[in-house]
């Protein structure tokens, strides 16, 4: 969430000669007609963890490490060491993301970068997600090397003899790890496609259920605004929340109905606001201007807000001269009661916290510009995660159910350009899939 999706993750590589046999076959379409559209955060921009009453910057490259002060010099050798392998062994079972981080790299690596972090991609319970599932390239980093930094060196060693299959020469290149957007916000992506796609795209159809056709194939129906309308199809992968997959699946599959209920989403809110700049705290400034991607708070920080982006400081066009704007998120895992809460108690809630750190105290009230509550909204990569989707993928093949597959974020990853790449994924198996159909 804070942590806003990597540029570079959501470009899907260029067809060519090194590229996966699945990239090669299909030419992807891969400007939706918005490359001059797309903005990046400065890659060199700082992010900040609350720690202690004060904004902390975090460090952004190795160099850093040394002087940062986020972290006492204990913490750091602490972490150095376990990053090199000195540390207890692993526990043989799946641990939890704050299990492997204490093993690994000690409890201020843990409690002061780590747990925020959960907060800004899950809004989730790092004692609950699962390190395998949720952070999958650094526990097999572990596994690979037998250490954090013995698997890096694995794995720059082995990116040398397998280099990544070639960028798309026609995307924009980041300068370095950052989030993107669009001049207009997220929103131009999904209207581009729209209007790309035309009378293809239902946007008011709903999936009402699935069943086996007479014949090869499913037959769907939908709530549409004309009434229901069944459509025939080969074909399908289900990119709807798991909750919804397993309720329309159960008539199908009991099995995968159930593992598929199984996984959690807890409420999270955004809240947008904006201040004039001069509501800034002077030690908050950088030359006199807010800059940086935004602040994480850990738990233990005494403040309710997970975290706040600088939406102004990182894209241009966001406010007005002299104003700022702050997107902040509220609830998550840790805390659900938001769902309770009306939308003047979480703009009080987050104006509270920021005055706290952000704002001075004595500051104007905020502009409101959006409150918006997701009652159900990102998928929890709990402890035992990776089983249950292999249990509900397994159950629909066993129920033989060719051909139906499950996507969207609690398969592919939550954040945005895993969505993004495990689409390209999907499209790659329904594309394998139909060449039994195909004409020989
Ligand atoms: C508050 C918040 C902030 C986030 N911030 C970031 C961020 O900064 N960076 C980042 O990388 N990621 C972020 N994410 C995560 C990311 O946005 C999501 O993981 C991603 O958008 C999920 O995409 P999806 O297609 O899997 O699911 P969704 O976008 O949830 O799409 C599922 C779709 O299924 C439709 N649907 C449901 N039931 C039916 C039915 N019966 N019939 C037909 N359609 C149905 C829904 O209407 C919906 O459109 C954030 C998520 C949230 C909630």
């Amino acid at each position: 969430m804070v942590a806003a999706t990597t540029a570079a993750a959501a470009a899907p590589p260029l067809s060519g000669p090194r590229s996966p046999a699945r990239f090669r076959r299909h030419g992807f379409r891969v400007d939706s007609g918005l490359k001059d559209d797309l903005v990046f955060g400065d890659p060199n921009a700082p992010r900040f963890v609350l720690w202690e009453g004060k904004l902390r910057p975090v460090p952004s490259k190795p160099a850093d490490l040394p002087f940062f002060d986020l972290m006492s010099i204990p913490g750091k050798l602490r972490a150095g060491l376990g990053a090199l392998g000195i540390r207890p062994p692993p526990p043989g079972r799946e641990e939890s993301v704050e299990e492997f981080v204490r093993r690994n790299l000690g409890a201020e690596v843990f409690e002061r970068l780590i747990e925020p972090f959960c907060s800004g991609v899950y809004a989730g319970d790092p004692s609950k997600l699962s390190m395998k599932a949720a952070f999958g390239k650094v526990w097999r980093l572990e596994v690979a090397g037998g250490s954090i930094i013995g698997g890096t060196i694995k794995t720059i060693q082995e990116r040398g003899k397998n280099p990544k299959p070639q960028r798309d020469p026609r995307l924009p290149k980041p300068k370095g790890q950052t989030v993107a957007s669009f001049r207009k916000g997220l929103a131009m992506l999904p209207n581009a496609i729209t209007s790309s796609l035309g009378s293809k795209v239902k946007l008011s159809w709903k999936l009402t259920s699935i069943t086996k056709s007479d014949g090869e194939g499913y037959v769907l129906v939908y709530e549409t605004p004309e009434g229901a309308v069944s459509v025939q199809a080969k074909s399908v992968i289900m990119t709807i929340p798991s909750y919804v997959a397993s309720d329309i699946l159960r008539p199908l599959s009991s099995d995968a109905a159930d593992a598929l209920s199984r996984f959690y989403y807890p409420p999270v809110a955004a809240v947008t606001v904006s201040y004039p700049k001069e509501a800034i705290r002077n030690e908050c400034l950088i030359d006199g201007e807010l800059q940086g991607f935004g602040q994480l708070h850990p738990r233990s920080q005494g403040v309710e807000t997970l975290g706040t982006i600088y939406s102004s400081s990182l894209f241009p066009n966001r406010a007005p001269a002299g104003r700022v704007l702050l997107l902040n998120y509220i609830g998550g895992a840790t805390n659900t009661g938001i769902v309770s809460k009306s939308e003047s108690e979480l703009v009080e809630a987050v104006d509270r916290d920021l005055r706290k750190m952000l704002i001075n105290p004595r500051a104007v009230d905020p502009l409101v510009l959006g409150v918006r509550v997701w009652p159900q909204a990102i998928p929890q990569f709990l402890v035992g995660h990776l089983d249950l989707l292999e249990a509900a993928k397994s159950a629909l093949g066993q129920g033989g159910y060719d051909g139906l597959f499950l996507g969207g974020n609690y398969v592919a990853g939550v954040a945005l350009g895993r969505c993004v790449e495990g689409a390209y994924e999907s499209a790659s198996q329904i594309s394998d899939f139909l060449t039994k159909y195909a004409y020989k």
